[in-house]
């Protein structure tokens, strides 16, 4: 099959975690070319190790012939330099949910790449507008908020910092479209829609579990059967990575100052155990 028009040539992705491998996979599949950074040289060989794997699986399903998953691998390059950015015309950062280490990759990228590049964050939960004052170009910073399993799941959330233009917005918007998701816009408040609906729901099930209310199969089963929930909270969260769970629920508990946000001391056991989720092989449940 002829390579797809891509919307725009060259993308950088920073951050091959569970999120950024999944982006760099859907935007090499549009027909971009990517470039994934990750710092950690492992973590790249990882999320190029994932990307191949989750290609493998399009394929055994024949949603992608081999030749087509070829072409998306060779169209992504590997760095551990965020320097590497160069002249992508979109960055997305997918680094850890830490504002401090969000803001300096920033500043970075403000000094390393054009200054008509946008620089998009997949935060769930940072203000967009305090990383864009990391920049010197805040209208062109924006959220684009991709759901995890990038290649799978429809949505993307598009938040607008406090200067985030117009111009910026839409073509985020046109951007998402052309690789085939669903753009929403939504503003910048602390979790912006997905996560001040979602982590005090996961953050609740995890009080469930630790005052005894039920087991973990027992809360996931009623939030499944009960109320058609694909996955139960508890399961979504290892899914999600702990650590990213609890993250976000220390921004909206700072940044909305209500304690009704205060994250689950047991949440916070689990993260001091190194009970992650799935990335790990292990979180509320074990996994292979
Ligand atoms: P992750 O921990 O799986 O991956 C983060 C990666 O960033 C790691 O590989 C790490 O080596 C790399 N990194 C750290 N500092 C870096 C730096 N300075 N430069 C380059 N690379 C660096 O995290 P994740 O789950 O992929 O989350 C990434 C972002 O996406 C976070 O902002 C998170 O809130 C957001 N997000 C996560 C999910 C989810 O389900 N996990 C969903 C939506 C959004």
């Amino acid at each position: 099959m002829a390579a797809p028009k891509p919307y725009f040539e060259t993308v950088a992705v920073i951050g091959a975690g569970t999120m950024g491998n999944g982006i760099a996979q859907t935007f090499a599949s549009s027909g971009t070319s990517v470039r994934l950074i990750d710092v950690a040289p492992a973590a790249l060989e990882k999320g190029l190790a994932t990307i191949e794997k989750s290609l493998a699986r399009f394929v055994k399903k024949e949603k992608l012939t081999q030749e087509d998953a070829d072409a998306i691998r060779a169209r992504i390059s590997g760095s551990n330099a965020v320097a590497d950015a160069g002249d992508a015309a979109l960055v997305v950062e997918a680094i850890v949910e830490r504002a401090d280490i969000k803001r300096k990759v920033f500043e970075e990228l403000d000094r390393v790449t054009p200054s008509t590049t946008i620089l998009a964050t997949n935060t769930s939960s940072i203000s967009i507008t305090e990383l864009a004052a990391a920049t010197s170009r805040a209208d062109r910073v924006i959220g684009m908020h991709f759901m995890n399993p990038v290649p799978l799941m429809k949505l993307v959330e598009v938040i607008r910092g406090q200067e985030t233009s117009d111009e910026t917005t839409a073509t985020v918007v046109a951007c998402s479209e052309a690789l085939g998701k669903v753009p929403v816009e939504a503003n910048d408040y602390p979790g912006f829609v997905s996560n001040r609906v979602l982590m005090p729901m996961i953050n609740e099930a995890v009080f469930c579990l630790m005052e005894g209310v039920a087991t973990k199969e027992a809360i996931d089963t009623v939030m499944k059967l009960g109320m058609n929930h694909p996955m139960g909270p508890l399961t979504l969260a290892d899914l999600i990575g702990l650590d990213v769970c609890l993250d976000i629920m220390e921004v909206l508990h700072s940044g909305l100052g209500d304690s009704k946000y205060r994250p689950c001391p047991l949440l916070r056991r689990m993260v001091a155990a190194g009970r992650l989720g799935r990335k790990v092989g292990k979180g509320f449940y074990d996994y292979d």
